[in-house]
């Protein structure tokens, strides 16, 4: 057979304007399909609140379902490499808090790398956090929690969502600055650290206000303070643990949405002016407000805002943890 190499560049040039045309289609008609967005901890958490909560605003935007899919496991690690590793497709999409941050420091062996494995859609709310008790927990007061802890240590048990969580980051935090070494249990998710924490089967937690506050409100709960400077709207009555002694003390949980490295730029375009369109959704706007969450400006719902302040939460989080002294295996 003779090899015309003439219509082999024809039908090669014909094939990549096919590949193009068709890549151009399917970016323009993205979605057509259900998407997923992935959640590092268990249902029932405050990261799966969020990310329910905006799923639905966001879908509506988009006009396809965005279904939250629950990947748990070593503080959130596992589902960030999972996602590193999905096909760039604006088809899988991923929600974590500042545990994105930390992790670089947490762990030394990391299966994905936050700034360079991802594509980034924009940040989404930040969160206070809060420290609780199980309601039949002796200590009433915060000065009653530190002689408490001071006599008890590690008889005391402190529940997290696994190395990496930022209840753990949390915890461990509280500790130092209070020079106790609790027994730190983890959990798949606050979520069932709270079913346990209910259930008396633990004695404290620190965890984000998306979950805390109707249980806090309910009194089903017992809290010391929680972890911002100022006191929040939602909880006027309760001090800070920095006005209690813990100067200084500060955990605001923030929160972005990526998606795997290589997603096209106009998917991406898509889902960044979906993702602010559920955040100025009027029940999103209401339910966050609620729970003092705070939703960002505009500019920060952006792959800039998000890879920016990504960026600066590594350099701003790696020395507090080394100096910590902590770190995965
Ligand atoms: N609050 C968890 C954490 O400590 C996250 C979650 O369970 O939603 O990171």
């Amino acid at each position: 057979m003779k090899f015309e190499l003439k219509s082999f560049f024809q039908t090669s040039a014909a094939m990549a304007c096919l590949a193009a045309s068709s890549l151009a289609f399917s970016q323009d008609v993205f979605p057509n399909k259900t998407i997923s967005l992935v959640v590092p901890f268990a249902a029932g958490g405050p990261t799966d609140v969020v990310a329910r909560m905006i799923a639905i605003p966001m879908g509506k935007a988009l006009g396809q379902t965005v279904l939250v899919e629950n990947a748990v496991g070593a503080g959130g690690t596992i589902a960030a490499a999972k996602v590193a590793r999905a096909a760039p497709t604006g088809y899988t999409l991923f929600l974590h808090h500042m545990g994105m941050s930390t992790a670089p420091a947490l762990y030394k062996k990391l299966s994905f790398d936050p700034l360079k494995d991802f594509e980034y859609i924009g940040q989404v709310v930040d969160v206070p956090m809060t420290l609780l008790a199980r309601k039949d927990f002796p200590p009433t007061t915060f000065t009653e929690l530190q002689a408490y802890l001071k006599a008890n240590g590690n008889k005391v048990s402190l529940a997290n969502a696994g190395l990496g969580a930022v209840s753990h980051l949390c915890g461990l935090l509280f500790m130092s600055q209070m020079g106790v070494e609790l027994n730190t249990i983890p959990y798949s998710g606050t979520g069932p650290a709270m079913n346990a924490l209910l259930g008396g089967q633990v004695d404290l937690l620190c965890d984000q206000t998306t979950q805390t506050v109707p249980l806090i409100k309910d009194g089903r709960v017992k809290i010391y303070g929680v972890t911002t400077l100022n006191r929040l709207s939602a909880l006027p009555n309760v001090p800070t643990l920095s006005e209690q002694g813990l100067k200084g003390f500060e955990v605001k949980v923030w929160h972005g949405m990526y998606a795997p490295k290589g997603t096209p730029a106009p998917v991406l375009d898509k889902l960044t002016a979906a993702l602010r369109v559920a955040m100025q959704d009027p029940m999103v706007k209401q339910r966050l407000a609620d729970l003092s969450s705070d939703i960002p400006p505009l500019d920060k719902i952006s792959a800039t805002g998000l890879k920016t302040h990504l960026e600066a939460e590594i350099i701003k989080w790696s020395p507090v943890i080394k100096k910590a002294g902590i770190y995965a295996d």
